[in-house]
């Protein structure tokens, strides 16, 4: 079932992409994709983080700035783009317009900035009684050489970037005023830029996973089998998930509640024939774990070492 927010987005917003033909990838994936020039495309993306909603109030201005950047950098990344800059639009309570926020939150941006070799070219500053941090990312790849959410195919193997579950596992402990081990992992996503760019000509289709593995991974079976015209589902083999060793203190529903369906991992999750996965294994050993494999059927299942397990995972839900 698609959630509440993708209904509004496909009823109200997605119609109004075509009047341009320029758009070559509008509304419904990670990023837009436009043609600039007869060799490149333009990759853009924004992402809101709003106070109380996406960070908790004592999250470190540091930590604010360059999470904000992090996660538009990631969707650049789950289409196999270059990132080059970013905007910034600040809605700014009277509260933080001062040197204690703004001097951290400015470092925070800076590093990961440096880190990517990217710039701040612009961005537009108010004041409101809500702190938010809106960015737009702005990459490139090579024309048609971006990687969509329909390209999945059947029998493609079904790859996570690194360990899932860590942010969510850390934000449930902070709620219960527990410190966690995993802090950094929901303060300080790794945004798969390098990883994304080396995937171009190996990957079908990719998505960062955002709102939990399965609602994302949802978004590209709905939409390569729409594409293919047929069912899409998967198999997703619970004994190959990659996850952090603190979550081993947690039941096992708990625990896959966390890995499957907990939010702000921004690992990626990639679609590739399971020859181009040997081809990428031998260039790049390690960085990708097979985790399941598209099938033929409209629904998830779990298996565990083979034997089937029955698990109700729902993923992150704006409204
Ligand atoms: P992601 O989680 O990768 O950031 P979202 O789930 O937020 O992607 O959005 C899905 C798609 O809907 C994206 O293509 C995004 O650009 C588009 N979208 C979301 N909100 C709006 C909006 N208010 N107007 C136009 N497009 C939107
Ligand atoms: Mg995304």
């Amino acid at each position: 079932m698609p959630s509440k927010e993708f209904n509004f987005i496909d009823r109200y917003f997605k119609a109004i992409g075509k009047n341009h033909p320029s758009t070559i990838l509008g509304i419904g994936d990670d990023a837009a994709i436009s043609t600039i020039d007869k060799n490149c495309s333009l990759v853009s993306c924004i992402d809101s983080l709003i106070e109380g909603r996406h960070f908790l109030k004592n999250t470190t201005p540091y930590a604010i700035g360059y999470k904000s950047v992090a996660v538009n950098l990631s969707d650049l990344a789950a289409m196999g783009a270059a990132p080059f800059a970013i905007l910034l639009a600040l809605n700014l309570p009277q509260k933080y317009a001062n040197d204690a926020f703004l001097a951290p939150f400015a470092q925070g941006i800076s590093d990961i900035c440096q880190k990517f070799k990217i710039d701040l070219i612009g961005g537009d500053t108010t004041c409101a009684d809500t702190l938010s941090i809106n960015i737009t990312a702005l990459g490139y790849v090579p024309k048609n050489a971006f990687i969509g959410r329909n390209g999945a195919k059947l029998d493609d193997i079904i790859c996570v970037t690194g360990k899932l579950g860590s942010a969510s596992f850390a934000l449930a402990q902070l709620l219960k005023n527990k410190s966690c081990t995993l802090e950094n992992a929901l303060h300080y996503p790794t945004a798969r830029v390098d990883l994304g760019q080396k995937l171009r000509g190996f990957a079908h289709a990719m998505i960062d996973i955002s709102d939990g593995l399965i609602q994302d991974l949802g978004h590209i079976l709905s939409q390569s089998g729409e594409r293919a015209k047929c069912d899409f589902g998967a198999d997703i083999f619970l004994d190959k998930l990659p996850f952090d060793n603190a979550l081993d203190i947690l039941p096992k529903h708990k625990k896959y509640a966390h890995i499957l369906g907990g939010g702000d991992d921004y690992e990626l999750c990639v679609c590739l024939s399971a020859q181009s996965l040997q081809q990428f294994n031998r260039l790049y050993p390690n960085a990708l774990y097979p985790i399941g494999k598209i099938c033929a059927q409209n629904s998830i299942r779990y298996l565990d070492n083979n034997e089937r397990v029955d698990l109700n995972i729902s993923g992150f839900n704006h409204f």
